[in-house]
Formats: C-alpha cells, sequence, structure tokens
C-alpha cells in the first residue's frame, strides 16, 4: 500500500495470470495451445517490411477487421479489434455496463469480470451455477433493472457450452440491455453465437487469438456485434489508446486466419486428446466435468486438489489449482499434447494410488 495511490487502485484486487515459469515444465495451467501457430505466421513475420515499424499502424486496423469479417460471415463494421480480448472486455465494460445499474453475471467464470467489475466501479450480481455446473440463463436474465450480462460460452473453468437454441432463447427475452458472450474457448466444440449478430444488436461476441490460434504471446483479441455497439468500444478506444494493434500483430493474425486448414487440424488434435485424458482420468476415480474447451475440471473423491497440485508440481506438471470454496478440490488441466498429458497420467497414477 501506497499513499501515492489513489483510493480507487488502493481498493483493487487484481487478476492473478497463471504463472509463467522460466525452467522447463510440463505447462498445463494456462490453456494455452500446445502446437505451434499456423505456419504462414512466421512468413508474414519474417517477411515484414522492418522499415514500416516507421510508422504509427492502421488505427482501425482495417485489413485484419476485413479478415475477420469474411471469416465470419459479418461486415467490417460488425468487427472490433483490440489487444488481447481482456483489453477488448475493459473496453466493454465501460462502453456498455457503467450505467449505474449492476451487471449479472454467473458466480463461477472467468475471474476477470469481477476485477473489471471493480476497476471501473460497476456492480457484479452473481448467480449460483445450476446443479449441473451450468451457467444458469434463467437466473442470469431475470432482472431487468441491469446494466447487462456478461458470461463465457464454454464457460471457465468448468468448459460447459450452452446450445445455440439456449443462447437464441436468452437473447429472445433480453432485448434491453447488452449481452456480452466471451467465446475464448468456442472453437474446441462449441457453438459460436456469432450467427445471431445480425437479429440481435444487443448481442456482443468476444474471441481470442490466444488459444485456439496458438498466438497467446501475440496479443490479439476481437468483437463482433452491431455496427452500433462497435462504435461504442471504438469511443472507448479512441479516448484511451488510438493504437492497441501493432502493425506485426496485424500481419501475424491475418496470416492465422488465412490458414483454416491449420487452424482446424489444431483444434480436432486438441479434442481428441481431450477426451481420451477424459476417459484415462475417470478410470483413475476422477470426476471430470463436461468440457467443450481445451481444459478440463477433475476431481478425486480421495485426494484434495491442493495436495495433487503440489505433488504434480513436485513431478515438474503445471496445471491449475483454484483456492476458493467452491473449485478448491479440482484441479483445472490444460490439454497439452499426447506426450504432455502422458506425463500428467503418470504422475497421478502415483499420487491417486
Ligand atoms: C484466456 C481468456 C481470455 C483472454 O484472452 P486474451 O485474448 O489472451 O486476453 C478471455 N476470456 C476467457 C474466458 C479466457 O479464458
Amino acid at each position: 500500500m501506497s499513499h501515492l495511490w489513489s483510493p480507487n487502485i488502493r481498493a483493487l484486487t487484481p487478476y492473478i495470470p497463471g504463472e509463467q515459469p522460466r525452467e522447463r515444465v510440463v505447462k498445463l495451467n494456462t490453456n494455452e495451445n500446445p502446437y505451434p501457430p499456423a505456419p504462414g505466421v512466421g512468413d508474414a513475420l519474417r517477411n515484414f517490411a522492418i522499415d514500416h515499424l516507421r510508422l504509427y499502424p492502421d488505427p482501425t486496423s482495417s485489413a485484419l477487421r476485413q479478415v475477420l469479417a469474411d471469416t465470419y460471415r459479418a461486415t467490417p463494421e460488425q468487427v472490433f479489434v483490440g489487444n488481447g480480448s481482456d483489453e477488448v472486455l475493459a473496453f466493454a465494460f465501460q462502453a456498455f455496463f457503467q450505467h449505474g445499474l449492476p451487471l449479472d453475471a454467473p458466480d463461477i467464470t472467468y475471474s476477470f469480470y469481477p476485477v473489471y467489475a471493480k476497476l471501473y466501479g460497476v456492480e457484479l450480481r452473481t448467480h449460483p451455477l445450476t446443479e449441473q455446473w451450468e451457467v444458469d440463463l434463467e437466473a442470469l436474465g431475470a432482472d431487468k433493472s441491469r446494466s447487462g450480462i456478461i458470461f463465457a460460452n464454454p464457460n471457465a473453468p468448468t468448459g460447459h457450452a450452452h446450445s445455440l437454441e439456449a443462447i437464441t432463447a436468452l437473447l429472445e427475452r433480453v432485448t434491453d440491455r447488452v449481452v456480452l458472450i466471451d467465446e475464448a474457448y468456442v472453437d474446441f466444440g462449441a457453438t459460436s453465437a456469432v450467427t445471431l449478430i445480425e437479429r440481435f444488436p444487443n448481442l456482443l461476441v468476444t474471441g481470442t487469438f490466444s488459444k485456439s490460434r496458438s498466438l497467446a504471446g501475440l496479443r490479439l483479441g476481437y468483437a463482433l456485434g452491431s455496427s452500433e455497439l462497435i462504435e461504442g468500444l471504438k469511443r472507448v478506444k479512441d479516448s484511451f489508446n488510438s493504437f492497441p494493434v501493432d502493425s506485426l500483430a496485424s500481419a501475424a493474425g491475418i496470416a492465422a486466419l488465412e490458414d483454416p486448414q491449420h487452424f482446424q487440424a489444431c483444434c480436432d488434435r486438441v479434442i481428441t486428446t481431450r477426451e481420451r485424458t477424459r476417459q484415462r482420468l475417470e478410470a483413475l476415480g476422477f470426476e471430470v466435468l463436461p468440457s467443450k474447451a481445451n481444459f478440463l475440471l477433475a476431481r478425486h473423491p480421495r485426494h484434495e486438489g491442493a495436495q495433487l497440485f503440489i505433488g504434480l508440481r513436485e513431478r515438474g506438471i503445471l496445471v491449475r489449482h483454484f483456492n476458493t470454496a467452491e473449485l478448491n478440490e479440482f484441479l483445472r488441466i490444460s490439454i497439452g499434447t499426447d506426450d504432455e498429458m502422458d506425463s500428467l497420467m503418470e504422475a497421478l497414477e502415483v499420487l491417486c494410488t
């Protein structure tokens, strides 16, 4: 604590990212992709005309937005890009949720939402997950006097995804405020709600290059929604930093989008490994929640989450453990390569006998 900090900053509880270790470990703790980005990304970076770095990037990232629009069958006016989807989410909090009314969210979800709520002075009303660990869409949309709704689909760290029908039903009921669906993990087997942005002008869908496109280090995220919502995000961006996406990131992002085969092949491999890992965890006695994401949330009836976390760590395997009342029995395990998952299972076989 410093008296030089403003009261607002003193009151914050910042987000704690999963650690990025220096030593070599089997890293299954931050949901990164185990496979490299599309080969074209390397070409784009190697062939980048260094002299262009003298110049500011295109403030509207029009080339990248055009390729995103083509990818998601939208128009460039329906696309916003930012320095990671975390930044896009932060802009959305300022653009849509600072109405002096509470914001509805699930109680177990991406832990950055409460951090942004605090930073931007937005009161968060959280709703428990259902008995099946699913986001309760009924509860989320029940109260009218709210600034909006935010949730992740698939949800994190549970992995459950709602169907497009369930999302559509929510949007048919909630038409007066922004519904923000964070689709960071949608490419690992869930259905995107992007097809609904034309029909529902209050729907904002965010996505990221960090997980399914193997570019967490590049920092690229996006939002798709009505031009009205995109214009709102742009107003925040141009009041904060006109150039959130640098020219190198833009070139690399375009190259990633232009290789749908590589993208699909990586997602398919992660999904196959996820299901194989699920079976092996269940054979060891774990309860594993159904997941449409690139991670599994699992608990063992006879072994504490914290103990398993420490035991794995001692064996050079990093997973995520959340020290909260609801989640402390669980481990969240990112899906790595088959070899990495073999190492995980060998260690768990020792720890769980
Ligand atoms: C990883 C993640 C993000 C952040 O993605 P970046 O684009 O890397 O900032 C956003 N939402 C959820 C639910 C995530 O898990």
